[in-house]
């Protein structure tokens, strides 16, 4: 079941339909945001004389190419590439790129939408875009990682630049990709630009505070909604899904606040430990060894393991999905609702289906959707660009201090947004009217382009 959308947007999300087939994701993600856009509409006129919807709804453009590759065994690898650049209304095309089996053109488009709103609300010079490969990353050797990445980016270096268009990372992309991606970018335009890519080790251009920026931003938010109910992580039970960057960055920043992470998952179970995770340990088997979260159990024999079991019929109070996108469904949300949550913020970008979102707006928890939540790693990633822009460098206290300011304003643009268009409480709707608007006058402002 999903909400209504307004008479006058409807014919124009059938058109997005009609042009974009089978491309389900993007469907679901444009579905979203349209359902919230008719009192935009009533106050602005004019964005629906200029036909902003039907242009924010066609990316700048999208580049699809091959990516030949050879493997250990000397055998010829084809995989397919992805970027989509959405729009640069705001700044330079920004966001990640994702190596995963699972990639289509669909989920790309989905990801560079999202990111638009998304890079909105951090306020910061940042259109949006998103790229990726259908590649598997998961038992490929280093050496076949970094051959896959080169010839990722013998095509991709020509549609990018500091100015251009910003990569970064995602699901199966993280500092070491960024590396050998950097590499190549080097290599072929013979040029040291820092400020093409985001993420990038310590010791040449990235900056501190990256890593953890997603998961930690998105525990500031889940903070920030806490506090308009005269609330805190404090003592806290939460439940975070996935052990891979963000979610290990969540999982730290919770504890620091004095909550107890009593889950964490991959692709083929969850584990449950009632003592809360031992994060030294998470992050030796996942970022150092590159193992499976199963193998936690080997070393705390009272934890359990669930092989493909529901990860969201742990009673929590706190539920943050930092895995994927459809990751709790209506029944999820309710199992969720009934055993206690009182608040969710995604991690993930759309983790929550439409009957899901419903469930928890209607059940009245605080619930903070991905485009906001999550938005302090790209916000970060901003920050990045800066000190690059500038060859500077800040230290973690002031770069953490930076990226909690920006979640507290995302918050508060969300919440003010929400009550100005009559639905208090309300951060979908808030977060896509408040990044909506923001990119929609920026384009009025530019004409027809
Ligand atoms: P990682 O690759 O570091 O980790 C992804 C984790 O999610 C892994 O544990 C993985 O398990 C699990 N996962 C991925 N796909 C599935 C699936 N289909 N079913 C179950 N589990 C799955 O990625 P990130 O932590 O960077 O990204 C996680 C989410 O956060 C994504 O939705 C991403 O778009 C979003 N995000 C990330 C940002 C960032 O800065 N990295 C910024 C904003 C949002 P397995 O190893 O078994 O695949």
């Amino acid at each position: 079941m999903t909400s209504a959308i307004d008479e006058k947007i409807e014919p124009l999300f059938q058109e997005v339909l009609n042009r974009n087939p089978g491309e389900t994701e993007f469907h679901q993600a444009v579905r979203e945001v349209l359902e919230s856009l008719g009192p935009v509409l009533v106050k602005y006129p004019e964005f629906a004389h200029h036909k902003i919807i039907e242009r924010i709804c066609e990316p700048e453009r999208q580049i699809i190419f091959r990516v030949p590759w050879i493997d250990d065994k000397g055998q010829v690898q084809i995989n397919r590439g992805f970027r989509v650049e959405f729009n640069s209304s705001l700044g330079p095309y920004k966001g990640g790129l994702r190596f995963h089996p699972s990639v289509y053109l669909g989920i790309i488009k989905f990801l560079g939408f999202e990111q638009i709103f998304k890079n909105a609300l951090t306020g910061l010079p940042i259109g949006g875009g998103k790229g990726g490969s259908d590649f598997d990353p998961k038992g490929r050797s280093d050496a076949e990682i970094m051959r896959f990445c080169q010839s990722f980016m013998t095509e991709l270096y020509r549609h990018i630049g500091e100015h251009t268009d910003v990569p970064a990372g995602d699901i199966g992309v993280g500092g070491r990709e960024i590396g050998y991606l950097f590499g190549q970018y080097k290599r072929i335009t013979n040029r040291w630009e820092a400020g093409v890519l985001t993420g990038k080790g310590l010791t040449w251009g990235g900056s501190l505070v990256r890593t953890e920026a997603t998961g930690y931003g998105a525990v500031f938010f889940v903070d920030e909604m806490l506090k308009v109910r005269k609330d805190s992580f404090d003592g806290k039970i939460c439940s975070v899904s996935g052990s891979g960057n963000v979610a290990i960055y969540t999982t730290e920043k919770i504890h620091q606040l004095g909550g107890k992470v009593v889950t964490l998952s991959d692709s083929g179970g969850y584990i449950y430990d009632e003592k809360g995770v031992d994060l030294d340990l998470v992050k030796q088997l996942k970022e150092i060894e590159r193992r499976r979260i199963s193998e936690y159990v080997k070393y705390h024999k009272d934890a359990k393991y669930v092989a493909g079991g529901n990860i969201w019929e742990i009673p929590c109070q706190v539920a943050m999905p930092s895995a994927t996108q459809n990751e709790i469904n209506g029944a999820d949300a309710k199992l969720l609702v009934d055993n206690g949550c009182i608040a969710v913020g995604e991690g993930a970008n759309m983790p929550t289906t439409p009957e899901g979102v419903r469930v928890f707006l209607d059940a009245g928890i605080a619930y903070g959707p991905g485009k906001a939540a999550n938005a302090g790693g790209v916000a970060t990633s901003a920050l990045e660009m800066q000190q690059n822009a500038t060859r500077d460098s800040w230290s973690f206290e002031y770069t953490e201090e930076r990226l909690k300011k920006i979640m507290k304003n995302i918050h508060q643009s969300c919440y003010e947004t929400a009550e100005e268009f009559g639905t208090p409480g309300n951060y979908v709707i808030g977060a896509n009217c408040a990044g909506f608007i923001r990119v929609a006058k920026a384009m009025l402002a530019m004409g027809v382009i």
